[in-house]
């Protein structure tokens, strides 16, 4: 399996403060990688470190070459963060937010939007009732969803989902992420960053646990979600062991 991203000792620091320590990870082309851990380890921190957001220092390899460029130059690369704030515009529909989602490649604008609209509008029936309706009056699950489906317009080739269940009902996350699932099928690659470990342990592949700014426990998800420290601390399975 070839790795899509590749992350190696990774560090970020706001002032003297360093919130991430050597961090390292892989993602494999058309799988789902997923990092778990407690509020505060860093999580946001990494992505946006990936996503050239934040400043950083070590290494961000990306289908090949090693990325040291802005944000736009990642984009156009085929990268794409969906953020925890989901930052869609309110005043504006869903159609409209998902037509400026395409508009952010600039390699790509206007060629193929509608087909890729087109696209996203199938696999989001519920924005596809919804599709004139302002951004502002959605529910926190289609507003999830529009946000997923506004980053697909740009044809990313790695999706990084922050946190895509938070404040989200457990019903709407169980569609989010069968809708990852089913991203992982289209051959999308995905780094989804979750304190909704069982969810997340449960559609990855692969999985990664932050603790205090350091990767601390990576496996295969399946072993994870039997990992007997994972169960009590993260998935709230007792303290019997
Ligand atoms: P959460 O699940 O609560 O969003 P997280 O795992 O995503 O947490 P981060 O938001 O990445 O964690 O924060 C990691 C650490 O860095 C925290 O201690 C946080 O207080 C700190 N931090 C985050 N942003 C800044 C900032 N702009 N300036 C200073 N410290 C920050």
């Amino acid at each position: 399996m070839s790795a899509i991203l590749e992350v190696r000792g990774l560090n970020v620091d706001y002032g003297p403060v360093r919130a991430l320590h050597e961090a390292s990870l892989r993602v494999e082309a058309g799988r789902i990688a997923t990092v778990i851990g407690p509020n505060g380890a860093g999580k946001s921190t990494l992505l946006n470190a990936v996503m050239g957001v934040l400043p950083s220092t070590g290494d961000v390899r990306f289908a090949g070459r090693t990325e040291r460029g802005a944000i736009e130059q990642r984009v156009m690369h085929g990268m794409c963060l969906v953020p925890e704030k989901r930052e869609l515009f309110a005043s504006m529909t869903v159609e409209d937010n998902l037509l400026l989602g395409g508009y952010v490649r600039i390699d790509l604008r206007g060629r193929g939007a509608e087909d890729t609209k087109a696209q996203v509008l199938r696999l989001f029936p519920r924005l596809e009732e919804r599709r004139t309706q302002l951004a502002g009056t959605l529910s926190g699950g289609e507003r999830q969803m529009l946000a997923i489906g506004r980053a697909l317009m740009a044809r990313p080739r790695l999706l990084m989902l922050d946190e895509p269940s938070l404040g989200l009902a457990p019903l709407i996350v169980r569609e989010i992420f069968h809708i990852v699932s089913a991203l992982r099928a289209s051959g999308v690659a995905i780094l989804l960053v979750e304190q909704n470990a069982r969810a997340a342990l449960q559609v990855a592949d692969y999985g990664y646990v932050l603790e205090s700014g350091r990767i601390t426990l990576e496996g295969p998800a399946a072993d994870l979600m039997h990992d007997a420290r994972i169960a009590q601390t993260y998935l709230g399975l007792g303290g019997r062991g």
